[in-house]
């Protein structure tokens, strides 16, 4: 490490924009702890609702559940421990039964969302998807319908026929609230094409974001790190989000996370938990325009996830009755509402509930 340029510091404690270059050089030279003191403070510039009534510093989380509706899926990612084809023992997909029984127990404990994606099913039609978001819709107005990743709407785009905006729009009538980032990875082609050849693109991930924001609907920005990518292109990664929100603004929150190696074909050294809060620290300088960022306690571990918020997180994301994916790749942190509380409270925040557009529920 070399001593940090204090005309840099300046600029990031002024709140101004870094160029990428800026950014590499913040990523090698500065010490941890300085890095996340930077990222701290431009916490506190970009968050708007911060503070309560009480004038105390606010951490939100949001009580959600993933619904995995099927796990088919014909991208067979390097990365992933989830998928099945139809001729393994253990596919599924859920029926509408299935999928209310979660919602129920979901209300019970006091949910408001749901965040749904599925493997990108060769045979599933459009109705499916539609008579699902109107179901759902009728049935739990009070959940919001978090789903379909933006490879999920190019792989349906292709398998109905349709323009990815009809879709988009299509989804949205039927019930569609928002949209989570997944499949984001890394947006750099030469990495995707290392890690998962047959999922969508960069700029086909950016084109569902543009259209979805265009039509009113929120997403969130993701990006999971740490296996053949250079940090370069963790930075290029971290470009194209800015770009795409200077030109939408449709972005509700950042959130990252390394990658979880167990069971799944990628032959890559996990990077441990100094890079993991360095990057982190790094997305909310570099990302001036995002409001908030989620610590990932879930492939993290709850304690890092709390340590994650002195490194630029303003939120502990979901209490998360189900977890699918990433348990399926070894990693099966689990916690409840009470601890998120306790975790959040222990760093000498105030836990507060909120919904997928951050606003606090009382
Ligand atoms: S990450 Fe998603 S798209 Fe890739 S194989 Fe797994 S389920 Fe399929």
């Amino acid at each position: 490490m070399t001593a940090l340029d204090p005309a840099l510091v300046d600029k990031i404690l002024a709140g101004e924009r870094i160029s990428a270059a800026e950014a590499l050089t913040l990523y090698r030279d500065t010490p941890l702890p300085d890095l996340g003191a930077l990222a701290d403070a431009r916490k506190d510039l970009a968050k708007a609702n911060a503070y309560d009534g009480h004038g105390r510093e606010v951490v939100t989380y949001i009580i959600d559940r993933n619904i995995n509706y099927t796990n088919v899926c014909n991208v067979y990612c390097k990365f992933c421990a989830f998928y099945r084809t139809e001729k393994d023992f253990d596919h599924y997909v859920l029926s509408h039964e299935e999928i209310d029984q979660k919602l129920d127990e979901l209300t019970a404990i006091g949910g408001v969302q749901i965040l749904m994606q599925g493997g990108h099913h060769p045979k599933l039609g459009i109705d499916y998807y539609l008579n699902l978001l109107a179901h759902i819709r009728a049935k739990y107005p009070h959940i919001n319908i978090h789903g379909f990743s933006p490879p999920e709407f190019n792989h349906f785009a292709e398998v109905f026929g349709l323009p990815l905006r009809e879709v988009i729009t299509k989804f949205k009538e039927a019930g569609l609230g928002s949209i989570p980032g997944g499949g984001g990875e890394i947006l750099v082609d030469r990495v995707r094409q290392r890690i998962a050849p047959l999922k969508c693109d960069s700029d086909h991930w950016l084109e569902v974001m543009a259209i979805a924001h265009e039509l009113g609907l929120k997403s969130s920005a993701t990006m999971m790190f740490g296996h053949v990518e250079t940090v370069e292109d963790r930075i290029e990664h971290l470009q194209r989000l800015r770009d795409q929100q200077d030109a939408t603004g449709g972005f509700t929150a950042f959130i990252c996370w390394t990658f979880q190696p167990e069971n799944t074909k990628l032959r890559a050294t996990p990077v441990g938990t100094a890079e993991y809060l360095r990057m982190q620290a790094l997305g909310r300088i570099f990302l001036d325009n995002f409001e908030n960022v989620q610590s990932s306690w879930v492939t993290q571990g709850p304690k890092i996830g709390q340590i994650a918020l002195r490194y630029g997180a303003n939120d502990f994301g979901s209490v998360m009755m189900e977890e699918n994916v990433v348990s399926k790749a070894g990693t099966t942190f689990r916690i409840n509402q009470d601890e998120i509380e306790r975790l959040i409270r222990e760093l000498g925040y105030e836990p507060h509930r909120r919904d997928n557009w951050y606003r606090l529920l009382d």
